[in-house]
């Protein structure tokens, strides 16, 4: 089977959205079936049976003072027990393949509310999400970590934080786990030692990793993580899943013959299914 574990309702920012927002207006809002059913028949199109909504943890008013970004308060506006109950009546209602997920950021001083919010709502799969490396941003251009940092300093401290990430025990899933690579500036050959340790610290937690199409959308234009990571999470032993980022129903499963054709590269010849934060694995099929 093929699934898709990484996706939003809405794109980021309310400038995208309000262009985008009479899209799923028409279908009774972003949480209505219908519009979930947007999602699910662009996957089946694509061969891709089983999604995940993994809506970003910065979206939820409950979060507001995690951060103190301000594009990250702005953002904070939903109601995340309304997103999980959607997502729930979508497949006990309404028979869609849909499982209740989140991207949820890593954000080390906020290990216990992570923890908390986590076992307070009903989720199948957790996202882990580095994008942040104190107040600068890994991939927000308004807040760059690049001018601050140059690359020896945001990869360094990236692969640090992802590595905490893995061993927090809070996730699931890393997400996009090379993407400070996202504008183009990529891991220097000297931290490559750094990277294998990481790695064998994430096959020893457990935690699977994704590999995402988004990366061939963004200015990179290739796949998260690049052949050379997957080949060393496929020999280290950590399993995978598939995932498109997707913030709207065009862009469902976009790049799988690229996404499946790396995993297959790399030796990989299953995927994680999840299901009430369990994982399974299942073969890596078309259709
Ligand atoms: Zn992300
Ligand atoms: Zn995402």
């Amino acid at each position: 089977m093929l699934t898709d574990y990484h996706l939003h309702l809405q794109p980021d920012g309310q400038e995208a959205r309000d262009a985008d927002c009479a899209r799923w207006d028409a279908d009774g809002g972003f949480r209505s079936a219908a519009w979930i059913g947007r999602y699910v028949e662009r996957a089946r199109a694509r061969a891709v049976t089983e999604i995940a909504i993994t809506e970003h943890v910065h979206r939820f008013a409950d979060v507001r003072h995690w951060h103190p970004n301000p594009w990250w308060q702005e953002e904070a506006t939903e109601d995340l027990g309304a997103h999980c109950a959607a997502l729930v009546a979508a497949r006990e209602d309404h028979g869609l393949p849909v499982l209740v997920g989140i991207e949820m950021d890593w954000i080390p001083q906020r290990v216990d509310d992570i923890g908390a919010l986590l076992a307070a709502h009903p989720f199948d799969i957790v996202l882990g999400s580095v994008h942040w490396l104190g107040d600068l941003a890994i991939d927000h251009p308004d807040y760059p970590c690049w001018d601050d940092l140059g690359a020896d300093e945001t990869w360094g401290r990236y692969l640090d934080e992802l590595g905490a990430a893995a061993t927090s025990g809070l996730f699931d899933v890393l997400a996009h786990p090379d993407l400070p690579k996202v504008f183009g500036t990529r891991m220097p050959a000297s931290l490559d030692a750094r990277r294998d340790e990481v790695i064998a610290a994430i096959a020893d937690s457990g935690v699977a990793i994704e590999c995402s199409s988004a990366g061939l959308r963004k200015p990179i234009n290739e796949l998260y993580p690049d052949p050379d990571w997957l080949a060393a999470f496929q020999r280290a032993g950590v399993p995978a899943t598939l995932s498109s980022d997707a913030h709207r129903p065009d862009d469902v499963a976009s790049g799988y013959p690229t996404a499946v054709a790396a995993l297959r590269g790399a030796g990989y010849e299953t995927i994680t299914r999840f299901r009430e934060r369990e994982p399974e694995q299942v073969a890596i099929r078309w259709g």
